[in-house]
């Protein structure tokens, strides 16, 4: 399905939003310190790790948290690979990376085919060799070594407070909305459960091995329950079994991709019959199939917006870690939906007064930021 590269993708947005603002070329990273999440996956290029990079520079300035973006990635199947192995191969990848990371410089998180307890290994070798524990060398680690409150469902409770603003701006009820959600791991999990939890009603879900399709809807506990006894959803009992291609086209209100890039192309993006997309992976939307969406007035919830509560939760677990002082969830939980509830209604405001795409907008809104405070630090030496 994946025609152009995720780097391609984003400089193609980046130069949409920069026509529209007239920006000056020499603008550069001007936040910090940066932050991202690494990646474990075998298709893993440079250029991905670019692209997410940039994505994670505008997300940081969108949803107004001080940081500038970063990435990390290692090309390996991290499911082949057995627990002595992935601490092993974590712990030396965190050595070659230390001159790097660090809570004033740049704080590293989980991404796909990562999760809390590499994060712990990565926090273990840096503490290890600082001599003291620095927990605000990484975020989404486990709470038991500094993590914060709601930090695992932070993205996909972000995906939801954008879901649910979406279907209101559009006059559509949350109850009973049908979903279509692409991946069920950290994020796509997440979000079939807390969108259920709303009253929506998940008629599709993916994996990575395929997906399954119920138009009455699908439990989200039986999803899990079968995925653990089998590793797979796929020949879950309560739905027909469909592949990742044909779950992109069925028949639904809201439809998440949360899995990789690169989804909806110039090849299928007419053939979408959702009403909604809102983005929880980065980057499921090629240029070609974002023109096809605002021309055939999908409206997009562009990932820099929508994926935004992973990074402003980790700001969270930084903060407190630097505090050593922790909040509790409900804490975590509030201040979580007011920022994302403020970007949602700040993109919206820019697209509609500029005739734009919420993703242009998105975009012009982080690459402002980031060029003012490029301004105002100035040039030295
Ligand atoms: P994860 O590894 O926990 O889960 C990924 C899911 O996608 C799994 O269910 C996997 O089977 C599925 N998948 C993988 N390749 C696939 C394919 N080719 N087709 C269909 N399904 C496929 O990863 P995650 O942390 O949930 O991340 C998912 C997406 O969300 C990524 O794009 C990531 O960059 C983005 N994201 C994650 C976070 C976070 O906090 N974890 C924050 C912001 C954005």
């Amino acid at each position: 399905m994946k025609t152009g590269s995720a780097w391609d993708s984003a400089l193609s947005q980046l130069d949409d939003a920069a026509r529209e603002m007239n920006l000056d070329p020499g603008v550069h990273v001007a936040r910090g310190p940066s932050k991202g999440g690494i990646r474990y996956h075998p298709a893993v290029t440079l250029e991905e790790v670019k692209a997410l990079a940039m994505w994670m520079t505008w997300k940081c300035a969108v949803v107004g948290i001080p940081f500038g973006g970063a990435k990390g990635g290692v090309v390996v199947e991290p499911r082949a690979l057995s627990p002595g192995e992935l601490q092993r191969m974590t712990r030396r990848y965190a050595s070659e990376i230390l001159p790097l990371i660090g809570p004033e410089r740049d704080i590293p998180a989980p991404d796909l085919g990562t999760n809390e307890q590499v994060m712990a290994w990565i926090m273990d070798t840096y503490s290890t060799r600082e001599g003291y524990s620095v927990p605000g060398v990484v975020t989404g680690k486990p709470i038991a070594i500094g993590g914060s409150a709601g930090r695992n469902q932070a993205t996909a409770r972000g995906v939801m407070y954008m879901t649910l603003a979406t279907l209101k701006h559009h006059g559509m009820a949350v109850e009973d909305a049908r979903v279509v959600v692409q991946g069920f791991g950290n994020v796509g999990g997440g979000t079939v459960e807390l969108l259920h939890e709303q009253g929506c009603k998940i008629v599709g879900v993916s994996d990575v091995k395929g997906g399954v399709y119920n138009p009455e809807g699908l439990s989200p506990e039986g999803l899990r329950q079968h995925e653990a006894q089998a590793g797979t959803i796929v020949g879950f009992e309560g739905g027909d079994e469909v592949t990742n291609d044909e779950l992109l086209e069925l028949e639904c209100d809201v439809l998440i991709p949360a899995a990789i890039e690169g989804q909806f192309t110039h090849a299928n993006a007419d053939r979408v019959k959702a009403s909604i997309i809102v983005e929880a992976a980065n980057g499921p939307t090629e240029p070609e199939a974002d023109h096809i969406f605002a021309d055939r007035g999908i409206p997009v919830v562009p990932d820099i917006l929508a994926n935004a509560g992973g990074v402003t939760v980790s700001y969270f677990e930084w903060v407190q870690d630097l505090q050593a002082y922790y909040w509790s969830e409900d804490e975590v939980n509030d201040r979580l939906r007011k920022i994302m509830e403020q970007s949602y209604v700040d993109v919206l405001r820019l697209s509609e007064d500029r005739h734009v795409t919420m993703r242009t907008a998105a975009t012009m809104l982080g690459v402002g930021r980031v060029a003012e405070a490029h301004a105002t630090r100035g040039l030295y030496p």
